[in-house]
């Protein structure tokens, strides 16, 4: 390409700007950085990791004090857990507050196909983050760079982990470059990269609860009119399982809801519709059910429904026949706290619940459907826990690891699918034994297409009386 450039600049022609765009296609600047703006502020919850990290802040902009008492700055810090929960988030409010240089990169992007490539990328990365110090190196899906070596590893990604290990090492205690890794599988990184020296601060960050739910909806809602009647209490209390990425998610499709309806103000319902667009995705407007279809999803989502109010887990939100996402209809059931342990009749409770919708089919039209593909993927989950996980079954209180479970195979499939058996013949029972309710709820779902807790509640308390 120089030689190209040369040849246009002797000619005495401009250089043209196709071969201007190929070049810098050609050679990436892999280690591109910005100055955040993000905060601890920014960063709702997590407290225990916030302290954590205000050690490391304090470390980076005073490190005479730590230097006097012979302390050595820590190289790396790394964040575990489950997707969408703030890790990047975190990363970047460090660099912000200590008015880092922020070098946000993936694993990924230093897997390449030639030798050598990888570990120049890395060494061009380190490189600039001293010169451009105090920085943060952020790796985000560190496992695929730094996944553990073996006998038959690939030499191209081996050279790029051990660059990795040598800039950490190489770091001298003036360099004030911290690199904050994270992944989702801490169990799958390379001993080396733990050891200390390197990433020796493991963070685990989870799923928000309760609490950090309600502090992320208030941060997430702060800037945007809400109506006077909206709770975010409840709104933290109905998003169990949601992660700081849903919650975020939600608080800008209710702002869009609010736009598109051009309502001034944010409401309840406005969320409500949010929950359910993040939860079971985009409402199908064009694809309506054939009235056979329809009449089969109405009994299908009638018995989950049914099924959940007499096992009595948690409460149902609405359900509905409205086609969602690639869902024909659906249950929102959301528990209105958080849960950590269930037990085994508990478990046993939700398959039921999830195997209802199956067995309703089966009653009234004596006959399978396509419908339950979703719910028996998750009842297989949770009976595959029960055998390998939780000894919740007759093979016993051990936890089986890979290498058992190929041997065991067969005898686990049995014991799991036994479970899952006795389960969908209890739950066959279960509607036989209040068939008119289902039929009522079926009927009311057809007719009105979505029904409401309270709904589902009188309509069952009318059959009761
Ligand atoms: P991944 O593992 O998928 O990369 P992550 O853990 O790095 O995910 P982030 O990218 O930091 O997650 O979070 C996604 C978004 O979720 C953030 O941009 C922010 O809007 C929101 N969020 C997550 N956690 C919090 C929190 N504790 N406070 C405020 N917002 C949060």
């Amino acid at each position: 390409m120089k030689m190209l450039n040369n040849l246009f600049k002797k000619l005495n022609k401009p250089v043209p700007v196709f071969a201007q765009t190929k070049m810098e296609k050609e050679t990436p600047d892999d280690s591109s950085y910005t100055k955040p703006k993000t905060t601890f502020d920014d960063v709702a919850g997590l407290d225990e990791v916030k302290e954590e990290l205000f050690e490391i802040v304090d470390f980076m902009k005073n490190p005479e004090k730590y230097k006097k008492m012979g302390a050595k700055i820590p190289k790396g810090v790394l964040f575990y857990g489950p997707p969408g929960t703030g890790k990047t988030l975190l990363a970047s409010a460090v660099a912000g507050e200590t008015n880092s240089s922020f070098f946000n990169v993936t694993g990924s992007e230093f897997v390449e196909k030639y030798v050598g490539v990888g570990a120049k990328r890395v060494r061009t990365l380190f490189e600039k983050a001293r010169k451009e110090a105090p920085s943060i190196i952020f790796i985000d899906e560190i496992d695929a760079l730094g996944a553990k070596r073996h006998s038959e590893s690939n030499n191209e990604k081996d050279q790029t982990l051990n660059q990795l290990l040598v800039e950490m090492d190489g770091f001298t205690k003036d360099s004030n470059v911290i690199v904050i890794g994270a992944t989702n599988r801490l169990d799958l990184l390379d001993e080396a990269l733990l050891r200390p020296g390197r990433f020796d601060r493991h963070i685990h960050i989870g799923s928000p609860n309760y609490h950090t739910r309600f502090e992320i909806l208030k941060v997430h809602t702060k800037n945007k009119p809400l109506d006077k009647r909206v709770s975010i209490e409840l709104l933290a209390k109905k998003t169990h399982g949601f992660n700081g990425a849903h919650l975020a998610n939600i608080a800008n499709e209710a702002a869009i809801f609010a736009v598109r309806e051009n309502s001034k103000l944010i409401t309840e319902s406005h969320f409500d519709k949010a929950l359910e667009r993040v939860i079971a995705g985009l409402e199908s407007k064009n694809s309506k059910l054939i009235e056979k279809e329809k009449k089969i999803v109405s009994y299908h989502e009638a018995g989950h429904a049914l099924v959940s109010d007499l096992v009595g887990i948690s409460p149902i939100q609405k359900i509905s026949i409205i086609p969602r996402g690639q869902a024909l209809g659906y249950v929102l059931q959301l528990p209105d706290e958080d849960r950590y342990i269930y037990t085994k009749d508990e478990l046993i409770g939700k398959m039921k619940i999830l195997l209802a919708g199956k067995a309703s089919e089966e009653l009234i039209f004596n006959q399978k459907s396509t419908g339950a593909k979703d719910d028996l993927r998750k009842v297989t989950d949770i009976a595959n826990q029960m055998v390998c996980e939780y000894g919740m079954s007759d093979l016993g209180f051990m936890t089986l690891d890979n290498n058992t479970k190929s041997f065991l195979s067969e005898k686990i499939q049995k014991e799991a699918n036994s479970i899952v058996e006795k389960c969908y013949e209890e739950t066959l029972e279960l509607l036989q034994n209040n068939i008119n309710e289902l039929h009522i709820i079926s009927n009311h779902l057809f007719e009105n297409e979505t029904m409401t807790h309270d709904e589902l509640k009188s309509l069952i308390r009318k059959e009761i009386c």
